[in-house]
């Protein structure tokens, strides 16, 4: 191959980073603005109790309506908040938020809040969790905090004081993503988790594959002899309910059951005009 060629390439290359960069560091400028610009706006999805078939609570998911790119992704501006140090300050805001609004709703139900690795690392993390329970006046037992197995392995010592101050308050700790990290099944036993979700690239394939299934099987065994609430994250499809359903799965959250949508869309539930909201209602 011709000398020129590579260069061209690698020319191209370093082009498309640059542009990468320079978009990440605007947005990181422009995420800024976008809590007093009222731009940023919390989705709630479902979660549902298969043995009692009803909505029991929602998952808050954060929505970055972006003046000139439209809704982005959490999956976008986490990182770049992680990144440009914002992350503390945009979950202080949607701890707030959602402890706000899940505290107007007629109806008792839970509100599970995502935090990143990063909010871990901070000491007065149980402090803003506490006065954004006050503010929000939500009993600490209607909250949930959500944790990667990644969080975890930053700093085991301090991930541990921070989350047993949290749970000392009476609100409940989840593992998220569980299957996608590298802790061991041990992690379970030395953290005070009340709950595990299982994540959604092993439901996908539950009822066809069958070492997924395994896999859902052995979490969902270990589980109920640790005493753990499991959650199954991503399901779409009425097999892998009635596989899950079959198999004991506590909980269920899923496109199936509900997309992340404005709580607008979910006013029934959350004020009780649904006498009996259930799974089969919103399947149907
Ligand atoms: P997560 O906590 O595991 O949230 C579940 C994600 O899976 C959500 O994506 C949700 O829309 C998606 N999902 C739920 N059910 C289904 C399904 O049946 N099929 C498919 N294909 N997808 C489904 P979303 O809202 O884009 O959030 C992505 C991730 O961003 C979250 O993953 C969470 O880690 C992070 N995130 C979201 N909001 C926050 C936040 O307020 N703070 C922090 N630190 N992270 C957040
Ligand atoms: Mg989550
Ligand atoms: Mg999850
Ligand atoms: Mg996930």
């Amino acid at each position: 191959r011709a000398k020129g060629e590579g260069r061209g390439l690698y020319r191209f290359f370093e082009q498309a980073m640059d542009e990468e960069t320079r978009v990440r560091r605007t947005l990181a400028f422009e995420l800024r603005d976008a809590i007093v610009e009222n731009q940023l706006e919390l989705y709630y999805q479902p979660l549902a109790d298969v043995s009692s078939n009803g909505i029991v609570g929602f998952e808050a998911l954060v929505r970055w309506h972006h003046p000139v790119h439209g809704t982005i992704s959490p999956t976008v501006f986490i990182s770049i908040a992680e990144e440009s140090g914002f992350i503390s300050e945009l979950g202080e805001w949607v701890l707030r938020t959602a402890c706000a609004e899940a505290g107007r709703w007629k109806e008792k139900l839970k509100i599970a809040v995502n935090l990143s690795p990063l909010q871990l690392e901070q000491p007065n993390l149980p402090e803003i969790v506490h006065e954004a329970l006050i503010a929000g006046r939500l009993a600490p037992n209607r909250l949930e905090i959500e944790v990667t197995e990644g969080s975890l392995m930053r700093n085991p010592q301090r991930a541990l004081d921070v989350l047993r101050r949290i749970k000392a308050l009476g609100v409940g700790i989840a593992m998220d993503d569980f299957g996608t990290g590298f802790s061991s099944l041990s992690t379970l036993q030395s953290f005070p988790f009340d709950k595990l979700k299982i994540d959604r690239s092993f439901v996908d394939r539950v009822g066809e594959h069958a070492q997924a299934s395994s896999i859902v099987r052995a979490v969902l065994g270990l589980s109920r002899s640790l005493e753990i609430r499991v959650v199954a994250e991503g399901v779409e499809t009425a097999a892998q309910f009635h596989f899950l359903a079959e198999q004991s799965c506590d909980e269920v959250q899923g496109f199936m059951i509900g997309r992340p949508m404005p709580i607008a869309a979910y006013a029934d539930v959350v004020n009780g005009e649904t006498a009996v909201p259930s799974v089969e209602r919103l399947r149907a």
